[in-house]
């Protein structure tokens, strides 16, 4: 019988980050997956990035996680979402090559030290002593470990769709992972129903892209690792369509027919990922949605029709997808299909993601009750990182502050989940600080003492931290009069004020060009770090602001409350707030402050009772001694 540290089941997105988290921070670490060749699998788009996600795949960039270098290494078109926004909540996306991107991933694991894969599957989980301590593989094989990460995405009891066609499988081509499931209720967590969806891939020779309008990436590629130099993969356009009225009459006259209207389907589907049944449904006065024609891969004959996901009968498929501009005569070469599949209540769960019931077992990615291959990474890589670090140092965590990856951690562990949960730069409340760009100065030196960074990022790590200290000090060491500056060819408000360089870079109406020709040591920064510079000067103003409330976050986050407090016997609480908190247990006062239904009087009930309890425990101790 093999003794690992920690076993990873699942090799998707939250598996491959988990396991190679868990091997840099402490070995030996067993992956163990279906099938080798279908680690780092995309299930459903291509794509990398977006809003919100762009900056959850910087974070584990900034972290050493392989997300982002794989997204770069595989990119074949760029383009940096909301540019015409603020820097805050512009987002990168990347169109991935399929294959480039999952080969990566296999490379980057199969070449970790002390990371050992393992094809199988896992039908248990051995439980001794109220704690987690091993798995058993295709019923047979038992394998030790100090901790199990669980990241088994869509797979739990997993049921695909087509129309009224239902069958077992964890995605198209995988089998589901129905005794696990089974397991998992049977140990007593609170699992539930979510689905979700993809549309049909269309064979590229048989669409007509000459009627089509086409959508370059950007010319200066936004990538996302901080160690990238350039895009490595050949670059190429996306197409746009759109779906018409006889698409819409199409689907609307077979909405009975379709997986999720039949009522066929349990599960909540994510709202804002909708299938087109859905949008036809909800915005009954829109005659036309817009669809991004996408390539899966340089020399892949796939088109993914973003936009169109669906779970209608394949012969509906067919009929309105002919009914598209360009898609007159597209063959379909596989039909969409929906997923329904089983999560587990992440309120269950502490912020390291570790099941409080059930010391020694993690749960990172759909299982969580999330979507997406980003929000599964940043979860991996935190239950990776903790099931190693548990017996060797401080757990890894993280605040609403230090990044996306807490606010989601927060929102999973103290709200729970009512649809599949995807970020958006919405759900951050400091996102003027927490912007993709710093991602690394809030995030690598953390990860670096957790054991998590090599020491070539570290090394880039500190020299950029350098070069940006220098040049800050550089552009705020003089400040010019109105009256300097319209000399240079600045013209500004006389308002009598002086300003540094690095002032006049947080100005929108002034270009980088007219600020270099009057200051041409700007020319002289390297292009990231100017960038940086631009976009703190940008906020500057808001930035102390953010500050003070986070000083005060943080402030109710540093008072823990007792496990041992009695929510039910708190009187002057109300009998929802009282059940809410007894089965969530917030571990701080500032998780218990974001419990919908809570205000500031029955906070302060709940301060005083920690305190009581704090004291109660404290002369328990006293007495035992
Ligand atoms: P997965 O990537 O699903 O990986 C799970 C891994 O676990 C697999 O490798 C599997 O083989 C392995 N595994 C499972 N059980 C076992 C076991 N018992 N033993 C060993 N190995 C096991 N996301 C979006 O953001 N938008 C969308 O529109 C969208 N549509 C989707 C449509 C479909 C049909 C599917 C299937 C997924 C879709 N997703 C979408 C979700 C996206 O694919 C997931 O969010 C992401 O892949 C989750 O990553 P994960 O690591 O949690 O799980």
């Amino acid at each position: 019988m093999k003794q690992y540290d920690v076993i990873v089941i699942g090799g998707g997105h939250a598996g491959a980050e988990a396991a190679r988290a868990a091997a840099a921070v402490y070995g030996p670490v067993a992956l163990i997956t279906h099938r080798f060749d279908r680690i780092g699998v995309m299930s459903c788009n291509p794509a990398i990035g977006g809003l919100g996600k762009g900056h959850l795949v910087r974070e584990i960039d900034a972290m050493d996680g392989v997300m982002g270098r794989a997204a770069d290494h595989a990119g074949i078109q760029f383009r940096l979402l909301n540019r015409r926004k603020g820097p805050a909540v512009q987002g990168p996306r990347a169109q991935c090559d399929r294959a480039l991107y999952r080969d990566f991933i296999q490379g980057e694991l199969s070449h970790a030290s002390g990371l050992s894969i393992i094809e199988g599957e896992v039908t248990d989980l051995v439980v001794e002593a109220g704690r987690v301590s091993g798995v058993v593989i295709d019923g047979e094989q038992t394998l030790r470990c100090r901790a199990v990460v669980l990241t088994t995405g869509t797979f739990l009891d997993g049921i695909i769709h087509i129309g009224d066609s239902r069958r077992s499988g964890g995605r198209v081509g995988d089998a589901a992972a129905s005794r696990l499931a089974a397991r998992i209720r049977d140990l007593g967590l609170a699992t539930g129903r979510l689905k979700t969806g993809t549309p049909p891939r269309l064979h590229r020779d048989t669409i007509d892209f000459s009627v089509l309008e086409a959508q370059p990436g950007d010319e200066d590629p936004t990538l996302f690792s901080f160690l990238s130099g350039s895009v490595s993969a050949p670059q190429v356009p996306c197409h746009i369509t759109r779906t018409s009225e006889r698409t819409h009459e199409i689907i609307r006259q077979n909405l009975d027919r379709s997986a999720m209207y039949g009522g066929y389907i349990d599960g909540v589907g994510p709202r804002y990922c909708p299938s087109i049944e859905d949008k036809v449904v909800r915005f009954e006065d829109r005659s036309s949605h817009q669809i991004f024609l996408e390539p899966e891969g340089i020399g892949d004959p796939l088109i993914y029709p973003n936009g169109i996901s669906t779970s209608l009968p394949a012969e509906v498929q067919e009929a309105y997808v002919r009914s598209i501009e360009g898609l007159e005569r597209a063959e379909i070469v596989q039909p969409g299909y929906a997923i329904e599949y089983d999560y587990v209540d992440p309120r269950s769960l502490t912020d390291t993601l570790e099941v409080r019931a059930l010391p020694g077992l993690y749960l990172a990615g759909q299982i969580n009750g999330t979507t997406g291959y980003e929000e599964a990474s940043a979860q991996g890589l935190i239950a990776g990182a903790n099931a190693a670090l548990a017996e060797q140092g401080p757990a890894l965590t993280f605040d609403r502050a230090d990044g996306y990856i807490g606010v989601m951690v927060d929102d999973l562990v103290t709200k729970g989940v009512a649809e599949p949960y995807r970020m958006f730069t919405s759900r951050a409340e400091f996102r003027l600080m927490l912007r993709a760009d710093n991602a690394d100065q809030r995030l690598t030196e953390k990860a670096r003492k957790a054991g998590l960074v090599s020491d070539a990022r570290w090394v880039a790590f500190q020299q950029k931290m350098e070069a940006l200290d220098r040049s800050r000090k550089a552009l705020s060491a003089e400040a010019y009069s109105s009256r300097v500056l319209a000399e240079r060819g600045i013209r500004i408000n006389q308002d009598g004020t002086k300003r540094t360089i690095l002032e006049l870079l947080g100005f929108s109406d002034i270009s980088k060009d007219d600020l270099a020709a009057a200051f041409p040591e700007l020319r002289d920064i390297e292009r990231g770090v100017l960038q940086q510079l631009c976009n703190e000067a940008i906020y500057a103003n808001y930035l102390p602001r953010q500050e003070a409330m986070i000083a005060q976050m943080r402030a109710e986050e540093e008072r823990a409350l007792p496990e041992n407090i009695d929510y039910g016997s708190i009187s002057g609480l109300s009998s929802e707030l009282r059940q809410k908190l007894s089965e969530r247990r917030p571990q701080t006062l500032g998780q218990a402050s974001r419990i919908e239904g809570m205000t500031p009087a029955a906070l302060a009930l709940i301060l005083v009772t920690a305190k009581s309890a704090e004291r109660s425990g404290l002369s328990e101790a006293q007495a035992k001694v």
